[in-house]
């Protein structure tokens, strides 16, 4: 069992300790390990890496956006199975790229993170985790933001006789064969996992409480002509990925952040997706949303309205009311008598910062910090918190485009300032001027986003209806506001 890190290494702290295994943690790993940034060690709290893939392993899980650009650049996959690669596929290649770049003598998994202090004497971190303290020059946490399930505060939730269980937790020792099986939710999870469930339930019944827009999502296996040349012209896939970046980066470039005369056309686009696959008017009407597109996550699937067509699964719109010990009830007082419930209600984003704690300069603490909400300059570092860094930290999410990118334009932020740190810098702290100044522009390009003037609620806003989880520009506009870390924004000492 590890009880220090330090201790493995010598006397000497570590020179930056990554917390999470998942795509962000692995690819900062990667560049420290080629910038010869040491003692470095990556903490996990799951008993394998892979982060949000290793957690969600609901029947159905795949990316939402194409495997060549949901990967990173320098761990390139010439041979990805499917346009869309499904979860195992993607775990798959997460493992692999930590074993190429001889991650895992440097990784402890069953680790988890608690916390940590700024030592202002030492100039060093001391960090937390249930096996241990560690001290550390730098943290870096790839920690993201989906991780904890978010349950409704359903009243009876826990006198459910049966197994109920989240999409991120799936418990796959219940056999689902023929069961009375109850969803609940209709997000990027349930509508990936609703048609596998009801090729196997006696009966699924879907608990909406608002309809997604959908997108034909054209998922095709991908030819084995196409792999080799992948393989053996390197930069024909690089040339793949650029096509693929630029047709979704173009929605932002559109105006896909704000409603315009191209929301119409989009909504139009996913109007006619929904017509032609639901012939039935009543259902039809049940699937249409209300608010404009762009203001949830626009989702994409070719199975999920035959899926709800089936003799097999009823659409209900009425509300959950409550959990009993046999069912669901809704709103209208109607009893669902089920032998499974399945949360796919999504996930509690501020958790992850809220459940740990994190003192910084003279004892200020990360929740203190962030009591008029989340914000961090460039998404990345938090005045207070010396040689701290975030990877998909606060407004760094997309809804447009591929993640990846955006944790790579992050990964070569943070080399900078690690690099800074190892020629004699002892602390980099980032100016408070400068987070003000980048969270002012950050506010007024949300203040009339379609996820403010969209008409929907959704997990891109928290409690006070501000948006901390998205970046409100295009990935070229955060590539130049953040790729470069701009040492005069930083305070070094
Ligand atoms: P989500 O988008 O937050 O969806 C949660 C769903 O649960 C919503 O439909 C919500 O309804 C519903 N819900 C919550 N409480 C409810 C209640 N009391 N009664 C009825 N319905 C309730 O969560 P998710 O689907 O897990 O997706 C979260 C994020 O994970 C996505 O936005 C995406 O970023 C990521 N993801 C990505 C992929 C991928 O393919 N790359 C796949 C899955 C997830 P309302 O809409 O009314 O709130």
């Amino acid at each position: 069992m590890i009880t220090d890190v330090p201790n493995e290494t010598g006397p000497e702290p570590l020179a930056v300790l990554i917390v999470g295994a998942g795509f962000s943690g692995l690819a900062m790993a990667i560049r420290c390990k080629q910038a010869g940034i040491a003692p470095l060690r990556v903490i996990e709290k799951a008993d394998s890496l892979g982060g949000t893939w290793h957690d969600n392993t609901y029947p159905g899980a795949a990316c939402d956006v194409p495997s060549h650009l949901y990967s990173l650049s320098f761990a390139p996959k010439a041979d990805w199975s499917r346009m869309y690669a499904p979860q195992p596929e993607i775990l798959a290649y997460l493992r692999e790229t930590a074993e190429r770049h001889g991650l895992m003598p440097l990784i402890r998994l069953g680790t988890s993170f608690q916390g940590a202090t700024w030592d202002e004497a030492g100039g060093v971190w001391r960090v937390a985790t249930d096996r241990g303290p560690i001290t550390a020059r730098s943290i870096v946490s790839g920690m993201g933001g989906l991780h904890h399930p978010a349950y409704p505060d359903l009243p009876g939730r826990d006198s459910f006789a049966g197994p109920a269980f989240h999409t991120a937790t799936w418990d796959h020792a219940v056999d689902l064969t023929g069961k009375r099986i109850g969803v609940i939710g209709t997000g990027a999870s349930a509508i990936q996992v609703v048609p596998e469930l009801a090729k196997v339930a006696g009966h699924l019944t879907l608990f909406q409480r608002t309809p997604p827009w959908i997108m034909p999502k054209n998922d095709h296996a991908i030819a084995e002509r196409a792999k080799t040349r992948y393989r053996r012209l390197p930069l024909i896939r690089r040339l793949e990925r650029a096509r693929l970046f630029w047709l979704h980066e173009v929605r932002a470039l559109l105006g896909f952040t704000k409603v315009s005369k191209l929301t119409g056309q989009a909504e139009a686009l996913a109007r006619r997706h929904l017509a032609k696959a639901v012939p039935d008017k009543a259902l039809r009407a049940k699937l249409t949303p209300n608010y404009r597109l762009g203001c949830k996550r626009v989702l994409i699937s070719d199975d999920y309205y035959p899926a709800l067509q089936r003799p097999n699964v009823t659409l209900e719109t009425g509300g959950v009311a409550r959990v009993t010990p046999t069912g669901l009830v809704t709103q209208d007082g109607q009893a669902h008598d089920l032998d499974v419930i399945v949360y796919a209600t999504g996930f509690d984003v501020t958790a992850t910062f809220t459940r740990m704690t994190l003192v910084g300069r003279s004892g200020l603490t990360l929740k203190q910090a962030w009591s008029g909400g989340m914000g961090a300059y460039q998404g990345i570092t938090v005045a207070g918190f010396p040689n701290y860094f975030m990877l998909l930290g606060p407004n760094t999410g997309l809804g447009h485009n591929s993640v990846v990118a955006m944790i790579e334009v992050q990964v070569q932020h943070v080399l900078d300032c690690l690099k800074a740190l190892r020629r004699g810098t002892r602390v980099i702290e980032v100016r408070p001027e400068a987070q003000a100044r980048f969270l002012d522009r950050i506010r007024t390009r949300l203040a009339d986003s379609i996820w403010q003037a969209g008409g929907c609620r959704s997990w891109y806003l928290d409690a006070e209806g501000r948006n901390a989880t998205l970046w409100p520009d295009s990935v070229m506009a955060y590539r130049r506001s953040a790729r470069r870390a701009r040492m005069a924004d930083y305070r070094l000492g």
